[in-house]
């Protein structure tokens, strides 16, 4: 028994997330024979070095990158690849699986509900933010990760205080209130956020405080899109940083909005040099959705293809960084979008039944240390669940 289980631990040395894989599979074993391992491998082999309850450690992800598509379904996702050449870097994902997106009070969820389902494990009402049916705050998976000393970051394609980020950082019961939103940020020791909603910290309405200056205040670099380039920005990763984007609501990819790629992974790169013991951070591909309410698939497909090409350059980035788990999934299906029979490859005839959401089923895909734990038909709060049990938290 003890021999098969070192060949087998060995033969995958060589295939570090394979490994990673039979490490949970063996666990079992590992835990009924870790004593005779660790009187006699201590110095040959990792998976034998700690007791069984630290074995399980090993399996933990020191970052965890969350991807949201926004209004991302299997139809947007199947839209985008038949029209990129059957091709999406998703199909690099092997561990796959769905989640039901419902809300506490509706079964077709909005964006708020089911991103604070991902962000704070619990289903809510259509239109909460970060908190439960009884609109008191829940602590969201970004502020578990500051408090174990982890890094943090949110990145969107639209106004950073839009629901989908909101949700991992503010506490508010309607996601309409950006500027109270906008209020979460200074004070929340976030060490990078990008997107649009520049008019929500500066020259507000509600009041006259300046969001900027107090993030500024507490050693933030804050720029924006009026000041600068966000393609040649370079954070200095000595202090947190923020962007904003736009005014309000940035731009389609197809008006010319280039920004979510050099800014998810600057923030990357940022997040990396910031963290000692790991980071957390979200990114969102927001517009996928509204191309779905506008019914225009171009509009549909072009946000697609521009997110899936960032899901290409994270997965590139845990080649280095192979504690990193990723998982990307979309928060709801939007449009009832449908691809015809006239269709061919490359050329998409697509209808809609809902200029709003719908209840699909939404896929998950997980890839790194703990992705087969993805597996499986589950609520989208089983997303949060499982994190939180990965990381042991
Ligand atoms: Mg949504
Ligand atoms: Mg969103
Ligand atoms: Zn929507």
């Amino acid at each position: 028994m003890k021999l098969l289980i070192l060949s087998g631990a060995v033969q995958n040395l060589d295939h570090g997330i394979t490994f990673m894989y039979m490490k949970r599979r063996l666990t079992v074993f590992v835990s009924l024979v870790s004593c005779i391992l660790l009187t006699r491998c201590h110095s040959s082999m990792e998976i034998a070095r700690s007791p069984s309850p630290a074995v399980k450690t090993e399996i933990r992800p020191t970052n965890v990158i969350l991807m949201i598509g926004d209004g991302m379904g299997l139809t947007q996702i199947t839209a985008g690849m038949y029209s990129n050449g059957n091709h999406l870097e998703l199909e690099r994902f092997k561990s796959i699986g769905f989640q039901k997106s419902h809300a506490s009070n509706k079964l077709v969820t909005d964006s708020a509900a089911s991103a604070t389902a991902f962000a704070c494990g619990k289903k809510t009402y259509n239109g909460a933010v970060g908190v439960g049916t009884d609109s008191l705050p829940i602590k969201t998976l970004l502020e578990s990760a500051k408090e174990h000393g982890w890094a943090t970051g949110l990145v969107a394609s639209s106004s950073i205080v839009h629901a989908t980020p909101a949700c991992f950082i503010a506490h508010n019961k309607s996601r309409k209130n950006y500027e109270e939103i906008a209020e979460a940020f200074p004070g929340s020791g976030i060490d990078y956020f990008v997107g649009g909603g520049l008019k929500f910290f500066q020259n507000r309405t509600k009041d006259d405080r300046d969001l900027c200056q107090e993030l500024r205040n507490e050693g933030y670099v804050i720029e924006d899109y009026f000041h600068q380039d966000l393609n040649n920005i370079k954070p200095d990763p000595t202090k947190p940083y923020g962007f904003l984007t736009a005014n309000e609501d940035p731009l389609p990819v197809e008006s010319g909005r280039d920004y979510l790629l050099p800014a998810t992974f600057t923030g990357l790169q940022h997040l990396t040099a910031r963290s000692s013991k790991g980071f957390f951070y979200m990114v969102e591909g927001s517009q996928i959705d509204w191309g779905g309410h506008a019914n225009n698939s171009s509009y549909i497909i072009s946000e697609l293809l521009e997110f899936d090409q960032i899901i290409g350059k994270v997965l590139d980035y845990t080649e280095t960084h192979p504690s990193t788990l990723v998982i990307v999934t979309g928060d709801h299906e939007t449009g009832g979008y449908s691809i015809l029979e006239s269709s061919s490859m490359n050329n998409l005839n697509t209808a809609f039944t809902t200029i709003g959401h719908t209840a699909d089923l939404i896929p998950v895909f997980a890839f790194g240390p703990g992705a087969e734990a993805f597996q499986g038909i589950y609520e989208n709060t089983a997303i949060y669940d499982k994190i939180m049990s990965l990381m042991g938290w």
